[in-house]
């Protein structure tokens, strides 16, 4: 016979296991949970001539509790009695008059059993952060001596701590690490004791196969320890697994989709969230609460949270580091507001520059968009939120969203469009991809088999779960099988589902699917324990890096004379003109619209808007802040509405500073590249009022504040030009800091500013015809692989600012530019090296770049971005660069997509290495030249 478990000795009361044969009939019986018998099924097993209260009983284990009146330190006789034929006997001997034993799960190898509210009779799948429950004996005041086979009759309280002495006296270390133990005593209603106790984060010590992974545990009881082993936490796979296991077909039903009505009755959520499911309390399910979240949290007043700025503005800081502080606040103030879906992560490329949406996105660049969003999406996991990318794909205008067909080759995509949620997903394990409402290629990105399951799912290995854009979807049966895990926000096709699988359309096991990825998205990111609980978000801190982004996001497109930095010391008079930059700054509308956290400086346009969500003018004024750094400055604002009193303010000033502004939002692309006021009536001529000012100053700096690129008929005629992006809500210090030189801007252009429209791949953007029609019509993306950057370098278009681009307060030079390791095909990884000088006054920051030119018969853009490094320098200090390709990196940097045989494959021939400070050549030199294959 085998003791069952042990923490130091055997003593009375102790669970023991015997193991044999033929012990017993038939199959298991486990004993009720109030009463355990001392007879079954005709077997008894005695103890000293006591029968014993019998735990479990098998053919070939019976777990039992040795009786409380065995005597100790005597050898005693075991015998199993079965159809009153005894066993031969078996002498034990108890050492200890108490001991605490341990319930194990697998004897010889010291596992203790483990149970919780999703497994009580079957192996844990243990959780980090679970609640779980040990059974031992030994542990706390019995109501004593029991007698044997009769249940204890608890009559006191779960709380506090049952153990005699005080909770410090029952500690279970797991792992090296302190469990929370929540209760240790007497099992109520149980003739044995248990321990509560919480899971915590751990390293596994080892594998035994079977019965799995496992970590070492100790039990240290009034002073005496005991050693076991715990199996380990399983992983999001098993614990999704184990919780389908036990849901009903309803409650699988249920996860599948919102409860929000249709989008001609939209029903209110709770907490202002923009989807909603409830939660099954009685398998841990919280309520799930969908918000978006692309560039701080966006929730109508429900939950107003810090105003980041723009997302493009984080791309534009080339600072993945960074990139993932951004993330890091939308992610705690999501939790914080007890909201645990985020609908944030807009990858979606810049192909179209007048698209509403772009303030949105990380830009032109699917290796620089994929990398800040993965950084924004994975620090928003982190806050055990579920993160999102999306809208999966090629959804990258706003006129005609919704039918809208994009047609463009399996290539182009993969290496374009695609390839940004490819990284994004890959380096980020985001958890949900969110589909489009546009078609590809004749296909509802909703239900494109080839979108979802063939490439997402398949190619990429996408564990997580697909929901639809809201009311994106169009089919029950097409977009289940297609891959859809998950209707948004309402039930309007999977109403059918349950119908469409009894009829076969639909195969059960696809439900499954479709729950389990749902549940392993909870598990995986620990969503799965929100508590819903509401605490206040920290905004002092988050506004501090939302400054920070903005400080490092802002482009100093031109500085003629070194008109910036201003000096406080000598600058007379400031004339600050237009974009209310007396009070705030502007934000970017639709879903992503944030209601900062404060409140508003200005909600414009409201109720007559000019899209569907109000204009709002984020706090912090750029001319307190102005002020603030030229104290002895008379400074001065103009609201440009009538551009004779602004140039008139502006020729009595020593410089003028004229704020622009393009609203741009979700649901509407920009009229145009050009400034153009969508939110007066009568519009505001805002590159007239800069025209007028800068006749008559000759120190005017244009601020801009606006979503992406835009066209600046007056560029020559200004002297100074910072692109702020939408600066979020501490963006008047940010810009003020730059202005006066307390930071040296460093951000560089995430999307090419073209010198016209008519130098796009598109002129005009292609719509319904007529506009009303709601039948699909074509998006032909002729251009191809040559989104942004590549469509003016293929062309020999120079833009007005290319790709990358953006000044400083000092110089930066780079030299000794080249190639270093595995330059073979066999290992097509290369390093570029350069030494970077800071040649100028001040330090500063430079983006070192990497573009690669493909083999020439590949019909590839003449050079990519493959990477980058951002460097800070004092003046004067010199520092060497190593920037690392790695062909095996989520971004494919050195291969092509080729059709046939569908796959990315680095192609034979000569590989071009450029590094400089942007896409353009002639800021660009040659690194090397790589030979690869023949
Ligand atoms: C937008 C999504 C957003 C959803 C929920 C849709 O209109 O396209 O980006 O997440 O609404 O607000």
């Amino acid at each position: 016979m085998n003791a069952a478990s042990y923490l130091v000795n055997l003593a009375p009361g102790a669970l023991a296991t015997l193991y044999g044969s033929q012990l017993a009939d038939g199959t298991p019986t486990i004993a009720s949970a109030s009463g355990f018998p001392d007879s079954a099924g005709g077997v008894t097993v005695s103890v000293n001539n006591l029968n014993a209260p019998l735990i479990y009983v098998s053919p070939t284990q019976i777990n039992f509790q040795i009786p409380w009146e065995t005597p100790v330190g005597t050898a005693v006789a075991v015998l199993v009695t079965r159809d009153k034929i005894p066993s031969a006997p078996v002498n034990i001997t108890l050492a200890a008059a108490e001991a605490p034993s341990m319930f194990l799960n697998d004897i010889t190898n010291g596992i203790a059993w483990v149970t919780g509210a999703q497994c009580t009779l079957v192996e844990c799948a243990i959780q980090v952060g679970g609640a779980y429950t040990l059974w031992a004996n030994g542990l706390g005041p019995k109501n004593a001596p029991l007698q044997d086979g009769i249940p204890a009759v608890y009559s006191g309280s779960l709380t506090p701590l049952e153990v005699p002495g005080s909770p410090a006296s029952c500690q279970l270390t797991i792992g090296g690490q302190a469990a929370t133990v929540q209760y240790c005593g007497t099992a109520p209603g149980e003739i044995i004791d248990q321990i509560n106790f919480v899971y915590p984060a751990v390293a596994v010590t080892g594998l035994i196969t079977p019965p799995g992974p496992y970590v070492d545990a100790t039990l240290t009881i009034g002073g005496v320890t005991g050693t076991f082993r715990l199996p380990a936490p399983a992983s999001a796979d098993q614990l999704a697994q184990q919780t389908l296991a036990l849901m009903t077909q309803d409650e699988k039903l249920q996860l599948v989709h919102g409860v929000g009505g249709p989008v001609t009755n939209i029903i209110p959520l709770p907490r202002g969230a923009g989807g909603y499911i409830p939660g099954i309390p009685r398998l841990g399910i919280p309520d799930l609460y969908f918000n978006d979240g692309s560039v701080g949290v966006a929730n109508d007043s429900q939950a107003p949270s810090t105003a980041l700025p723009s997302a493009i503005a984080s791309a534009a800081t080339w600072d993945t580091a960074l990139a993932s502080s951004y993330g890091q606040v939308i992610g705690a103030e999501m939790k914080a507001w007890g909201l645990n879906v985020n609908l944030g992560g807009n990858v979606n490329l810049n192909r179209e520059p007048r698209d509403g949406r772009t303030f949105e996105t990380k830009g032109e660049d699917p290796i620089l968009a994929g990398k800040i969003n993965a950084a924004h999406v994975k620090a928003i996991q982190g806050q055990q939120v579920v993160g999102c990318i999306k809208h999966y794909a090629l959804n990258d205008q706003e006129t005609g969203r919704t039918t809208a067909n994009v047609i463009v080759d399996e290539r182009a995509a993969r290496e374009t469009d695609l390839l940004a949620f490819e990284i994004s997903m890959r380096d980020s394990n985001v958890q949900s991809v969110m589909c489009s409402y546009n078609l590809w290629n004749g296909t509802y990105a909703c239900e494109n088999s080839h979108l979802l399951n063939d490439i997402l799912k398949g190619d990429w290995g996408f564990p997580g779960f697909v929901m639809s854009d809201w009311w994106a979807d169009h089919s029950t049966v097409a977009a289940a099988n297609a891959g859809l895990d998950q209707e948004q926000p309402d039930n309007q096709f999977f109403s059918a589902l349950e119908s469409a699988i009894q009829s076969g359309q639909v195969a059960p096991s696809r439900l499954d699917n479709m729950v389990e990825r749902i549940l392993r998205a909870l598990y995986a990111t620990g969503a799965i324990n929100s508590t819903g609980a509401v605490t206040p978000i920290d905004t002092a801190a988050d506004q501090a890096i939302a400054q920070q982004v903005e400080e490092q996001g802002v482009v100093l497109l031109k500085n003629a004379s070194n008109q910036l930095p201003l000096n406080p010391a000598t600058v007379a008079s400031i004339a600050i003109i237009g974009s209310h930059a007396d009070i705030g700054v502007l934000s970017g509308g639709g879903s992503a619209q944030v209601y900062p956290a404060g409140g508003a400086a200005l909600n414009e346009g409201y109720p007559a808007v000019p899209g569907w969500s109000p204009v709002i003018w984020d706090p912090s004024s750029p001319m307190q802040a102005i002020q603030a750094m030229a104290p002895n400055a008379k400074v001065q604002f103009n609201n440009g509405n009538n551009v004779g009193a602004a140039a008139a303010l502006a020729a009595s000033s020593s410089v003028a500073i004229v704020f622009v502004s393009q609203w741009t939002s979700e649901g509407m692309d920009m009229p145009s590249l050009n400034f153009t006021d969508v939110i007066h009536t009568p519009a505001l001529d805002q590159d007239g009022l800069v025209n007028a000012v800068s006749a008559a100053n000759p120190h005017t700096i244009v601020v801009m504040e606006n979503g992406g690129a835009q066209v600046l008929p007056w560029l020559s005629k200004v002297s100074a030009v910072l692109e702020a992006w939408y600066p979020g809500q501490r963006g008047g210090q940010a810009i003020a800091n730059i202005l006066f030189g307390a930071v040296n801007p460093s951000g560089k252009l995430p999307v090419t500013f073209p010198a016209s429209e008519n130098d796009l791949p598109h002129p005009t953007i292609a719509g319904p015809n007529p506009p009303s029609s709601s039948a699909p019509f074509p998006v032909n993306y002729s251009e191809g692989l040559l989104v942004g950057y590549k469509w003016y370098d293929a062309n020999n278009i120079t833009p007005v600012f290319p790709f990358g681009f953006g000044l400083s307060y000092t110089t930066f030079s780079i030299a000794n530019a080249a190639l270093a390791n595995n330059l073979s095909a066999g290992d097509p990884n290369f390093e570029v090296i350069c030494d970077l000088t800071n040649t100028g006054p001040v330090a500063g920051a430079e983006v070192v770049q990497v573009y690669l030119g493909m083999p020439a018969n590949l019909g590839e853009p003449p050079w990519r971005l493959v990477g980058w490094q951002k460097v800070t320098l004092q003046p004067g200090a010199r520092q060497h660069v190593t920037i690392d390709v790695d062909q095996n990196d989520s971004s494919h940097p050195m291969s092509w997509w080729n059709p046939t045989p569908g796959a990315w494959q680095v192609a034979p021939g000569t590989y071009t290495v450029y590094v400089g400070t942007s896409e353009a050549m002639g800021d660009l030199t040659v690194a090397g030249t790589l030979q690869m294959g023949n």
